[in-house]
C-alpha cells in the first residue's frame, strides 16, 4: 500500500512565500556564482544577488531565453562541476540545435518527488496499473512517467510510444488502470479501443496526457470512448525538469503547478511586462531549487494565465490555466493574429463537426493570402450535411476572427492521427527572401 505522500510540506501560503524567496535567493547566488553566462547577464543588467531580498525583486533580473540555451550548447547555463552531472536529457529546438540540460542527483530525485506528487493528485495510487505510452531516450517524457510511478510505488507498463497492438495487448492483459500519453495518442488508443470492441475487456480509469493542446470536444471524446475514463492534464518542459511539473486536480479546474520548486510570472509577451493578475500571456519560469541548470526568468513560450483565488480542491499550490498556444505558435493571416486553439475552440462548439483538422497557409495567383481549413465530420455526422455545415464554419470564423477562410469537410478518420503531436498548421505562403 502507498505510504509516503508528495503533497506540499507547507500548509499556508505564507509559508509558501517564506520558501520562495529563500529558494529566490539561493538560486540567484547559486547562479552568479556557477555560470559565467548568468554572471554576465546579470552584471549588465546592474543586479547582484545581494539585491534579491523579497519576490518583488525578481523583475530586476535580466530573463532567459531558448537562444541563451541554444548559444551554450552542448552544456548550456550550466552552474555545476561535471562529476556532479548524473544526467542528461535534451529536446529539439523549434530550429537549429537541440537544447541539451544537465541534471544532478538531487535534480533528478526532485523531479521524481513532484512528478510522484502530480500522480498522487490525480487519485493514482499503489494499487494501479501505469501504461506509459510516451516517448523513452533523450526525452525527459518516459522518464519522468516511469521514475515517478516506480517512487509512487504503482506499477509502471513502460509501453513506449505508438504500436498500437502492443498497447491494446497490454491493455487487455495486464489489466492498465492508467493511461499516460499525448492527447493525439489518447484519441487514437480510444478510437481503436472503439473499433476492435475491447471497451467492456479492458480497464483504463484514468488518462494522464500532456505535451500539446487539446480541445474541450477532444477530451470528451477520449472519456467517452475510454468509457467515462477521467483526464488529467499534466505539463512541464524540458528545460524546467520536465513533465510532471503541474497538473489538473481532481475538481479539473485548471493547473496546479508546483510552487514550492519554481515561481511563474505572466507577461506581455509584446513588452515583456507583468499583465495583470488573471490575464492572458507569456509563462515566464524561475526554478528554487534546481542545481546543475536553473532557470531564470525563462520565456517558455506558452500562452497562459493565473487564476486568481482558492481552488475548491484546497490545495494551497498556485494555479494557472491550460496551456492556451505558444507565441510562436500563432499566425498571422491578413494582419490577425491567430492561435490554433481559438480555432479549436470554434469547433469544439458545432456540434456536428470533428476535433481533428488541419489550417493549410497559401497565396492565391494574386499573391493574397488563402487559408482553408480541412476539418473531420464528426464520429456521427452525415456527409450529406457536410455542405451547410461548411457555412457555419465559414460564417462562425468570419465572426470571432474576422477572416475568411475557405472550409473543406472531410470523411471521419480520414485526416492522420498521429502518435507525437499533431501538426495542425501547414504554412506554404512563400517568405519574402532576402536578395
Ligand atoms: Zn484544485
Amino acid at each position: 500500500m502507498q505510504t509516503t505522500s508528495f503533497l506540499p510540506t507547507m500548509n499556508t501560503k505564507a509559508e509558501l512565500e517564506a520558501h520562495q524567496i529563500e529558494g529566490l535567493k539561493w538560486t540567484v547566488a547559486h547562479a552568479y556564482r556557477g555560470s559565467s553566462e548568468y554572471r554576465r547577464k546579470f552584471d549588465a543588467a546592474g543586479v547582484a544577488p545581494a539585491d534579491i531580498t523579497s519576490l518583488a525583486d525578481l523583475q530586476r533580473l535580466p530573463l532567459t531565453t531558448a537562444e541563451d540555451l541554444r548559444a551554450g550548447y552542448p552544456f548550456p547555463l550550466r552552474c555545476v562541476p561535471f562529476e556532479d552531472i548524473v544526467r542528461i536529457h535534451s529536446s529539439s529546438g523549434t530550429t537549429g540545435k537541440r537544447k541539451n540540460l544537465c541534471y544532478t542527483r538531487k535534480d533528478v530525485d526532485d523531479w521524481t518527488h513532484f512528478f510522484a506528487r502530480c500522480y498522487e493528485m490525480a487519485g493514482v495510487t499503489a494499487e494501479d496499473r501505469v501504461q506509459i505510452a510516451v516517448g523513452y531516450g533523450v526525452w525527459t517524457a518516459g522518464a519522468g512517467f516511469q521514475m515517478a510511478c516506480e517512487r509512487l510505488g504503482a506499477m509502471a507498463l513502460p509501453a513506449g510510444p505508438g504500436n498500437v497492438d502492443l498497447q491494446c495487448q497490454f491493455m487487455l492483459d495486464m489489466q492498465s488502470t492508467v493511461l499516460c500519453c499525448t492527447a493525439s495518442m489518447g484519441l487514437l488508443m480510444a478510437e481503436e479501443i472503439h473499433q476492435r470492441g475491447l471497451i467492456e475487456k479492458i480497464n483504463i480509469r484514468k488518462v494522464i496526457y500532456g505535451s500539446e493542446r487539446s480541445s474541450r470536444s477532444m477530451r470528451q471524446k477520449i472519456s467517452d470512448l475510454f468509457g467515462g475514463a477521467e483526464l488529467f492534464d499534466i505539463t512541464g518542459m524540458t528545460e524546467l525538469y520536465g513533465p510532471g511539473t503541474g497538473i489538473e486536480c481532481p475538481h479539473h479546474d485548471c493547473i496546479h503547478y508546483w510552487g514550492d520548486y519554481y515561481l511563474v510570472e505572466i507577461l506581455d509577451p509584446e513588452t515583456l511586462e507583468p499583465v495583470p493578475e488573471g490575464e492572458w500571456g507569456e509563462m515566464v519560469v524561475t526554478t528554487l531549487q534546481k542545481e546543475a541548470v536553473p532557470l531564470i526568468r525563462y520565456r517558455t513560450r506558452d500562452i497562459t494565465r493565473i487564476i486568481p483565488g482558492d481552488c475548491t480542491c484546497g490545495s494551497i499550490m498556485p494555479r494557472h490555466s491550460r496551456i492556451m498556444g505558444r507565441t510562436d505558435d500563432m499566425f498571422i493571416f491578413r494582419a490577425v493574429n491567430i492561435y490554433p486553439s481559438h480555432i479549436d475552440k470554434i469547433l469544439s462548439e458545432i456540434s456536428d463537426l470533428g476535433s481533428e483538422y488541419q489550417i493549410h497557409l497559401s497565396r492565391d495567383k494574386a499573391e493574397r493570402g488563402v487559408m482553408r481549413i480541412v476539418v473531420e465530420m464528426g464520429q456521427e455526422g452525415q456527409m450529406s450535411s457536410a455542405a451547410p455545415l461548411a457555412d457555419r464554419l465559414v460564417r462562425r470564423l468570419k465572426r470571432e476572427l474576422m477572416v475568411t477562410a475557405q472550409v473543406e469537410i472531410v470523411a471521419y478518420g480520414s485526416l492522420p492521427r498521429s502518435e507525437r503531436k499533431s501538426q495542425r498548421v501547414f504554412d506554404t505562403r512563400i517568405q519574402d527572401s532576402i536578395i
